[in-house]
């Protein structure tokens, strides 16, 4: 199956609407089932090859071989493993030519993947990769879930345990893009498939209100991280300039609306910038500011990108802010920069690569 431009991609349809489409065309439930599980528990990427197709989906999939439908299959374009193998980052070329990044971490017994929504992001963070490089377009439901499936062949193809947990902190902002974000989710929690775990998932965003107010309708339960960074509107506009758009006074009243009505934590993200917003001052003021809230605070120290002049503080400073919040009665984790030697950082291989133009290991192991 070749993608034509005109061509439905398979990855992009939740399991009832693959049924509508294969029983309008003459089949039986049966089929989307086999069908189901030759994408999402096989992980096939050419229908063609199929062994085990009854003739009816065999005779469909054949028919369709003329570009009505597709699957979402981008070409894996490097694989880069950490010094300790323990995290790799795809970079996937998608039909476009758009690159996006697919980080997979394996810690002790589970394995995440962290995905992108976005090629580039129009949020303009100042210290972001993907910020930097601007807003190219939207990602569709099945390029968020091929990249989990491109996780899951990976972790396979080295006999590892199955995908665990998600995390939508990749290039760009999930709820920028939200009915694709998601459908892609309700896919790859679909108990006949991937039958990932809602509760397993975690969506970050850096503040779009009228969304985050719509996740607290979501029957799913979905995590959400808030990426906060600042304590003041002026100090956070410098930061990340959308909080012109939704102000951080904005953002904390849909945050404390979100856990009243979700009964659910919200973790909290903050990049510490040295001088900038990693002085136990800073620290004192986020603790005021998450008071009554059920939060939780990752910090993670800057990792440094090209357009950004700020500098990753030591890690005395980044222990003496968590000790503060710590002591406040809010839960603070000091998160290690997985893979920086990888530049695991949002959209830095991307960004490294588009410098150098230089591929990195074989991708032949996930193809
Ligand atoms: N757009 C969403 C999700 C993608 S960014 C969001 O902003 O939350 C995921 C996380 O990576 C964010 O918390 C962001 O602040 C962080 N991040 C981006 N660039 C970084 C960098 N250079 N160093 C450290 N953290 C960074
Ligand atoms: Fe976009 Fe998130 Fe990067 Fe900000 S930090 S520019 S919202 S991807």
């Amino acid at each position: 199956m070749n993608p034509s431009p005109t061509a439905t991609s398979l990855h992009d349809l939740e399991f009832d609407q693959l049924e509508a489409r294969l029983v309008a065309d003459g089949l039986k439930p049966t089929h989307t089932r086999a069908l189901w599980r030759a994408l999402y528990r096989d992980l096939d990427s050419r229908l063609e090859v199929h062994p085990e197709f009854l003739p009816p989906l065999r005779r469909w999939v054949d028919a369709q071989a003329g570009g009505q439908v597709c699957l979402d299959h981008p070409e894996v374009v490097s694989v880069v493993p950490s010094g300790d193998q323990a995290t790799h980052k795809l970079l996937l070329r998608l039909g476009d030519g758009q690159e996006i990044e697919t980080v997979v971490m394996d810690y002790p017994g589970r394995t995440t993947a962290c995905l992108s929504t976005q090629a580039g992001c129009a949020m303009g963070c100042v210290f972001c990769a993907t910020g930097q490089m601007g807003f190219v377009r939207n990602l569709r439901p099945g390029e968020i879930v091929a990249q989990v499936l491109a996780a899951q062949r990976l972790l396979r193809s080295r006999g590892s345990p199955s995908l665990r947990n998600l995390v939508l902190m990749g290039m760009g902002e999930p709820l920028q893009n939200y009915d694709s974000v998601m459908r892609a989710l309700r896919i790859v929690c679909d108990r006949r498939g991937l039958n990932l775990g809602p509760s397993r998932i975690s969506i970050s965003t850096v503040g779009v209100v009228p969304a985050i107010r719509r996740m607290a309708e979501e029957d799913q339960p979905y995590n959400l991280a808030v990426s906060l960074h600042a304590g003041t509107e002026e100090e956070r506009t410098a930061l990340v300039p959308v909080n012109q758009r939704w102000s951080l006074s904005e953002l904390l009243a849909a945050c404390r609306d979100y856990c009243h009505a979700t009964r659910r934590r919200i973790f909290f993200g903050w990049t510490l910038i040295e001088g900038r917003n990693d002085t136990p001052a800073h620290a004192t003021r986020v603790a005021e500011l998450l008071r009554g809230l059920d939060a939780h605070l990752n910090l993670i120290r800057l990792n440094p990108t090209e357009k950004f002049d700020g500098r990753t503080g030591g890690e005395a400073a980044a222990g003496a802010f968590q000790e503060i919040i710590q002591a406040a009665g809010i839960p603070c984790t000091l998160r290690q920069f997985r893979g920086i030697d990888v530049a695991a950082g949002c959209g830095q291989l991307r960004a490294t690569r588009m410098r150098s133009r230089s591929p990195a290991l074989s991708p032949d192991s996930v193809r």
